[in-house]
Order: C-alpha cells, then structure tokens, then sequence
C-alpha cells in the first residue's frame, strides 16, 4: 500500500493534463488533476476551438461574393458578433461540461483552484495538502506583451474572444500564428484591418514561399498588411480612439488593439523554484526526453515546456508519459515531422522541412512548385492564388517537406503528413493517381523540379 494520496497528481486540466491525467488513470493509476480557471485549457477557452469557429463565421463573407459568379443573388447580409460569441460561448460550456465527465468516469479526482509544490512530494490546492508519488506540470503559457508606454490600451487574444461588439478598426500587432488568424477573423467580420509585423516578412519559421505567397494572398483581400512596422507607444485620444505611434514616427488610428507577440510558460508561484525544479531563461520548465524536470518525480509537458507548442504535441506529451509512469513502456515524445496549420484565410499549412531547412540537414534537394487559381474561381471571378510545394531529398528521393497556402490547406496537408511520416519518396507522389478534379491533386502531379 502506498503511503502517498495518488501516484500521480497533475497540475493543470488543459489539453496536456486531462489527457496524461486520463490515461493514467486508466492504466491503473491513482490520479487526481488541480485547474484553478477552465476545464480544457488554452485550446478549449481561448484558443484553436473558439478561434476556429470564428474563421468559419468569418469566412461566409468570401461564400457569398463567390456565390455570385455561380448565379446566386445574396441580399443584405449583416453579421451579428453577439449572436456569434453568445453561439462560441454555449459550445466552450458543452466541452466544459464533457471534460469534467471524461475525467470524473476515468476516476480522476478533480480540486477546483491554483495547486503549489511545497515539496517534491506534497501540494498545497487551498487549504488541502496532499502527497503524490509524481507530480505532473501541465500549466501552459500566457500571452506576453512588450512593455511599451500604454500597453495597457492594448488586449491579446484571450480578451478578443469576450469583446462586447466588433470593432471598427482593429490593429493588430505581430506577425504569428496568432496575429495572422485574428486579423482575417476581424477581416472577414467586418473591420478594417491593419496588421503590423515588426521584421520583414511574417510567419518566421515557415517556408520562405508560403510566407510570401500568403503575405500576397492576405493583402489581396484589404488587409493593411504591413511589414517593418512596430509601435513605439499607444495613446487613448480624446474621442475614445487608440493611436499607437510607430517606431517611424507615423500614426495609426483604431478601435482595437491586439497584440500577439508570443506567450510565455506559466510557471510562476507553482513553488517549482522551492521544489528546485530547473527553469530556461526563458521561463519554460526544463525537461528531459522522456519530459522528466531536474526533480527525478516532477514531470512537465505542454506550452510550460516550450517545445513544440501545439494541442496535439501536448496531448502526445501526455499519453507518452502516462505510458512512462503507468504503462511500463518508457516512450519519449516524438516532435519531428508535426504538421501543423495558420487558419488564415487562405489558410496555410505544412509538414516537415522547409526548403532552406532541409537544404541545411540534406545538402541537395529538389523542389517542386505549383501556383494555381482553383477551379472555383474561374466561375466567381476571386483573384486568389493557391501554393503548393515539395522538398525533396536528392539521395534518397524521400519528401522531406510538404507546404501549402489555399482554401483547405489543413485537410490536405494531415493526409499529406502521414505520407511524409512513414518516409514516401517522390516516386511514390508520382505513382498515386489524384482525384479530378481537386486542388490536392497538383501534390501527386508535379513534375517539374525548380531549377537550383
Ligand atoms: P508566435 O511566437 O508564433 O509569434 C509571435 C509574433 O510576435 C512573432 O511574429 C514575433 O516576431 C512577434 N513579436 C514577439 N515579440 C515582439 C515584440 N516585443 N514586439 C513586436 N513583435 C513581437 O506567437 P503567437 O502569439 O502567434 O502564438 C503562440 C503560440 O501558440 C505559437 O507558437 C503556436 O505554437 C501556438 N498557436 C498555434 C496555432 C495553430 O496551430 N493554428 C494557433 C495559435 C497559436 P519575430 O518573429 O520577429 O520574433
């Protein structure tokens, strides 16, 4: 008999927790998960749920103009952003609701508020302490702003979410994933957008041709997309309006300003410096391969680790080390080859290496590249442009990287990335016949290699 209370006591029920807490518990384990704000974290309350449901709500303005060119008359049409968040907000309480119960039937014990590590075996939720045979860090991150003058004007994503109407002129600051989804949200719904990113292209980290082409494509629908651009200041004016003031000394009028400039690990007042838990410079929790912290019974996983900061990354990260502690099978996380997508509009999205990365690790490669208007837009008239790209491996014809910017780009790289998972050559693109007539189909048809 174990002389602690639970083999396993996680702090924070976001996409991580719950499911290392679950997992757990169905491999036996005696688990018991503290959240002191929402069941389902990040991703359920403020971030991919409500934010993708805002894309779609954003996206029908496109729909009915392409309509047209299809012989549909669309009268007046007007979007209600009360009806619409009020809509959001039911759905995040349906999903609330089904967290609780995932972990109340698998028997995790759930304490409602903010839970300290007193010591590598004990914590504190409240006026309760109990004692744990492991302890699991599963907190996240938090939205970080640059400490400019009137910052506080400004809100992040977390408060885009709640506004009590829509703006009529949104700023918005960085040049993230985050940034580029709520500036085609605001876009799409109805306000007039400026989007300012401090370095010369956005997206850093993408494909260089993704960036540029979804720069393009952005543009193209009225986004002010503007690049070199970062306020110094923001002021409320008399009339109720925020001016930021660039760092070039020119002005820019909104309503709104949102700024996405990254997150940080929430690891402050966990008592982790107590426990001697070793923290990054930059905040995250520092974890081994198999997400270990320097405390050998203290375990992190998700945004508070600052690996790869993705739902399912933290969700893998989570049953890998259920099946670690509880499953007999020590099972490191895998972060390569994690497909990923920006819910622009169009969306972007991408697998593997991009050209100037496996350039890098590969030496020779081979890319292939196709522009294209859709089939659609030859009937509605849109001037959009979809993107598509392979990186290959010279030497072993292996497609290291599969990018994407156009209508569905998500859909078609998930299937795209189970193929770049399990190593397909190019050979094998080529001998797939595509579906006709589709966008995807251009991925198992490029013949062409980009000259070097
Ligand atoms: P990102 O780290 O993706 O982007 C932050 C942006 O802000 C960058 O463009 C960065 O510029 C800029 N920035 C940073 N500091 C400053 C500053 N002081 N002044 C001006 N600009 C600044 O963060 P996000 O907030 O967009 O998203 C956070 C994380 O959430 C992402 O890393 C992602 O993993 C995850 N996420 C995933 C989504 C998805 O899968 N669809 C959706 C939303 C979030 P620079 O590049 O020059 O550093």
């Amino acid at each position: 008999m174990s002389s602690t209370d639970y083999d396993l006591f996680t702090i924070g029920a976001g996409s991580g927790g719950v499911r290392a807490s679950r997992i757990s518990a169905s491999l036996g384990a005696r688990v018991a998960v503290a959240e002191e704000r929402y069941l389902g974290g990040t991703c359920v309350n403020v971030g991919c749920v409500p934010k993708k449901l805002l894309v779609y709500a954003s996206s029908f303005q496109e729909e009915f103009e392409d309509a047209a060119g299809f012989g549909w008359t669309v009268g007046d049409r007007t979007a209600d952003w009360a009806t619409l968040i009020a809509n959001k907000d039911r759905e995040i309480e349906r999903l609330n609701g089904i967290y609780a119960r995932l972990l109340d039937e698998a028997g995790v014990e759930r304490f409602e508020g903010r839970a300290r590590i007193v010591d590598p075996h004990t914590v504190r939720v409240g006026d309760r302490t109990v004692t744990a045979e492991n302890i699991l860090v599963a907190t996240g991150s938090w939205p970080h702003l640059p400490e400019i003058p009137g910052i506080e004007h400004a809100i992040t994503s977390n408060e885009a979410f709640y506004l009590e109407s829509l703006p009529e002129r949104v700023l918005v600051v960085g040049g993230g994933y985050i940034a580029v989804e709520f500036a085609g949200i605001f876009h799409g719904l109805g306000s007039r957008v400026t989007q300012l990113y401090r370095g010369p292209l956005f997206l850093r980290g993408f494909d260089d041709d993704v960036r540029e082409a979804l720069a393009e494509e952005i543009r193209k629908t009225g986004i002010d997309l503007r690049f070199g651009a970062n306020p110094a200041s923001i002021e409320r004016a008399t009339d109720g309006s925020l001016v930021a003031t660039l760092e070039d000394g020119s002005r820019c009028e909104a309503d709104t300003i949102l700024y996405a400039t990254g997150r940080r690990p929430l690891t402050a007042d966990l008592g982790l410096e107590d426990a001697k838990v070793a923290l990054a410079p930059s905040g995250a929790i520092v974890v081994d391969e198999y997400s270990r912290t320097s405390v050998e019974n203290i375990w992190a996983i998700g945004d508070v680790t600052d690996r790869l900061n993705l739902t399912p990354v933290a969700i893998h990260e989570g049953m890998c080390l259920a099946a670690t502690l509880f499953g007999g099978r020590p099972t490191a996380p895998v972060h390569e080859d994690v497909a990923s997508a920006v819910f622009s509009q169009p969306p972007l999205a991408t697998v593997g290496l991009t050209e100037a990365a496996a350039r890098e690790r590969y030496g020779e490669i081979d890319v292939y590249r196709t522009g294209f208007r859709e089939l659609k837009h030859t009937l509605s008239g849109r001037d959009q442009r979809t993107l598509m790209k392979l990186v290959v491996d010279r030497a072993t014809d292996r497609v290291v990287g599969a990018h994407m910017v156009g209508p569905h780009a998500a859909e078609i790289i998930q299937g795209l990335a189970i193929a770049v998972k399990c190593g397909a050559t190019k050979a094998q693109f080529d001998a797939t016949i595509g579906i006709h007539p589709s966008s995807a189909e251009e991925f198992v048809t490029m013949r062409e290699k980009v000259a070097d």
